[in-house]
């Protein structure tokens, strides 16, 4: 079949590499010049499988004043006039109780397990180089409700299929000598020997390489503007280089998928800096997210790359330099020594949210018409899983996943 692919990014790559593989006749287009230029392009870097309760829940409640009137706070929500915005508010604190995100919990495990089996189908299948590493996670705890938090929710996912081991403080310094800098504050944390790391637009770029080799045709510098409609299908896209006719379409555009369909996304903004490592004894091995500064550290390729900040209400992309110091700061008071602090890179980007945090991925109303949209904080994570789940919708082939639990809805 001929398929439109509508963005480049992570998921729109992974699902062009999914459908190829089953034979289907692939064409991705883009705005950007190159693949991954988007909110795939320096992300947290975390392959986090094991990480994905939803950001809507019982602890958001309690913050909601601190997330509303502290502008210091790495987790901010912003007023706008947008109306969408505020309905997407809504359906996000519908979202926050107790019993609605130990579902969604166990639906994003779901999706992460079967991404994590299908990116290493994908790498088994086809070598490729991003700076993956399969070094486990550390999540320091700096208070002991926080801490009683963590082991219930550890809990909760040792019943889903997850191994993770709770630690006291001295024996996560055992784990990472480089946390010795945060004793005084450190009451214990979480280790997750299972979760990864890699450089998603590196992925991106190898996704690129392999695909055109197999005779993916990719349209970059191509604006998409809308789809043309008529008698229930997508007759068309029409794109800044004229109209493109495909038998299928699948929207994997990111946080621009509101502009083409009626999904419910908000951007939730968010920041990194890459360094590189000049000391490696002083640099962490394994991922570590420190919640004291809701900021995590990933060993990438001979860097260190930082990440934090939460802002729904953020549209645009340029870095705020008061954010970089704060991530600046965290990185060299957490990892003393580490890292080259006068040459950092940078960056701000938008995850696609959906009040739930739920992506959605598979058919619409239209009978031509798929997405594979909204995956918020995970779209790394999620993003192998997804793309091979819509193969399958496409295919007709019963996927590993329920796909009920994704679905559009629109
Ligand atoms: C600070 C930060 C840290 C993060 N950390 C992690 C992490 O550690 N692990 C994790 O799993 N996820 C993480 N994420 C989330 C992850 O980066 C995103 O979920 C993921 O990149 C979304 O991929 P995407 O392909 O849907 O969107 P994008 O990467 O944004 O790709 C969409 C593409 O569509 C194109 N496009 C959009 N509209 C149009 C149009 N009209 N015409 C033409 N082209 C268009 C864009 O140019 C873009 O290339 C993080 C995000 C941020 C901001």
């Amino acid at each position: 079949m001929r398929i439109a692919v509508l963005g480049a990014g992570i998921v729109g790559m992974a699902s062009a590499w999914w459908l190829q593989r089953d034979g289907h006749e692939v064409t991705v287009f883009d705005r950007a010049a190159t693949p991954g230029e988007g909110t795939s392009f320096a992300n947290g870097a975390q392959l986090s499988w094991s990480y994905v309760a939803p950001m809507a829940g019982p602890s958001v409640l309690r913050n909601m004043a601190k997330y509303m009137f502290d502008g210091s706070s790495p987790v901010r929500f912003i007023p706008t006039a947008d109306p969408a915005q505020w309905i997407w508010a809504l359906n996000f604190l519908r979202a926050c109780g107790a019993d609605a995100a130990a579902a969604g919990t166990a639906k994003m495990l779901a999706l992460s397990f079967h991404s994590r089996d299908s990116l290493h189908a994908m790498l088994d299948a086809t070598p490729m180089a991003f700076d993956h590493a399969r070094n486990g996670k550390l999540v320091a705890q700096s208070s002991s409700d926080g801490m009683a938090d963590a082991v219930a929710q550890m809990k909760l996912q040792a019943a889903m299929g997850c191994e993770q081991f709770a630690l006291t403080a001295a024996e996560c310094i055992a784990l990472e000598p480089g946390l010795a800098s945060i004793a005084h504050r450190l009451v214990g944390g979480i280790h997750t020997p299972s979760e990864e790391v890699g450089d998603c637009r590196k992925l991106c770029l190898e996704l690129h390489r392999v695909l055109s080799a197999n005779g993916v045709q990719f349209r970059f510098g191509t604006e998409i503007r809308s789809l043309k409609r008529a008698g229930g299908r997508v007759a068309a896209v029409e794109t800044s280089a004229g109209d493109v006719e495909a038998e299928l379409y699948v929207v994997a555009a990111g946080i621009g998928g509101r502009r083409l369909v009626p999904v419910p996304l908000q951007p939730i903004r968010g920041y990194s800096i890459t360094a590189a490592v000049k000391n490696s004894n002083a640099a962490p091995v394994r991922s570590i997210t420190d919640l004291h500064v809701k900021t995590v550290y990933a060993p990438l390729g001979g860097t260190i790359r930082a990440a934090g900040f939460a802002e729904l209400g953020a549209s645009d992309t340029t870095p705020d330099p008061a954010k970089i110091a704060v991530l600046r700061d965290n990185l060299a008071a957490t990892f003393p020594g580490a890292c080259a602090m006068d040459e950092l890179a940078p960056w701000s980007g938008l995850r696609p949210a959906t009040p739930n945090d739920l992506p959605r991925i598979g058919r619409t109303k239209l009978d031509n018409l798929l997405v594979n949209l909204g995956h918020g904080s995970l779209g790394f994570t999620l993003a192998a899983g997804s793309g091979h789940l819509l193969a399958d919708l496409v295919a007709g082939r019963k996927p590993a996943v329920n796909a009920a639990d994704y679905a559009p809805g629109f």
